[in-house]
């Protein structure tokens, strides 16, 4: 203990000693009309710092307090992220198709959703691939319809108008059950719609419409509608509750 009693003591004498020295030195240069003396820079130096690591800290504050600083390391340019809802129209946006058990998708999700169907099936589910890829074309015939019948503006509460679709970026399947074909919130309730939205992001997949998102998606609730999105991004959009809208709001 003595030891470091003397030990600290001959510190502040060291430090005492060389702001003595300093000081003379400083007051000499002040004599000869330099600025700054060494300890006046000394003490500049150190309030840069304290500033510079105040500023440091407010940062890992400010970091800490973001619940989605973990979120992955992604390209939201990459092909996967194409956002198409009412806000964003994709044009005639049309990927390179491959067929799927009668359906076309982006050839680029094939893999991964053979995966997932392979897999329910082996859990005893009976997939159902009721609609992946449509055109612009077969969207504009689709929205056309609807509008001779209503008018625009209920029609477009019906059917997405053309290049608004998701199910035109060719990244999406609505997966029902052979024996539930029904397209309804009460899907929620098959083992189909249990298993998937369990397992559908070990697969790159997300449920793209979730309950209670209506106002950020645009689209009512679809406990069938799977949209590819890579693993990464489905882990933690899956995780977080998140609507690929959300999401991409993150890389803003
Ligand atoms: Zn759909």
């Amino acid at each position: 203990m003595e030891y470091f009693d003397k030990r600290a003591v001959s510190a502040a004498g060291i430090i005492a000693a060389a702001c003595l020295i300093m000081g003379i030195s400083g007051t000499a240069a002040a004599k000869g009309k330099v600025r700054n003396s060494p300890c006046e820079i000394l003490i500049q130096t150190g309030g840069e710092l304290a500033q510079a690591v105040s500023e440091l800290e407010a940062e890992v504050a400010e970091d800490a307090s973001d619940p989605y600083r973990d979120r992955p390391d992604i390209d939201t340019d990459d092909w996967m992220f194409i956002l198409a809802n009412p806000w964003n129209d994709i044009g005639d946006y049309t990927p390179e198709l491959e067929y799927l058990e009668g359906q076309q998708f982006d050839a680029r999700i094939i893999g991964p959703m053979e995966d997932m169907v392979e897999a329910a099936r082996a859990e005893g589910l009976s997939v159902l691939l009721s609609s992946g890829y449509r055109s612009y074309a077969t969207q504009t015939w689709l929205f056309n319809r609807k509008a001779d019948e209503y008018g625009e503006p209920i029609a477009a509460t019906i059917v997405a108008r053309p290049g608004t679709s998701e199910h035109q970026t060719g990244l999406c399947c609505d997966i029902t059950d052979h024996y539930y074909e029904m397209k309804d919130a009460s899907l929620e309730n098959t083992q189909m719609y249990q298993w998937m939205s369990r397992h559908c992001d070990e697969y790159g997949f997300i449920v793209r419409f979730p309950k209670g998102k209506e106002d950020i998606t645009g689209i009512i609730y679809e406990p069938w509608h799977f949209r590819y999105v890579g693993k990464e991004a489905a882990a933690y959009i899956m995780e977080h509750d998140l609507t690929l809208e959300e999401f991409l709001e993150l890389y803003q």
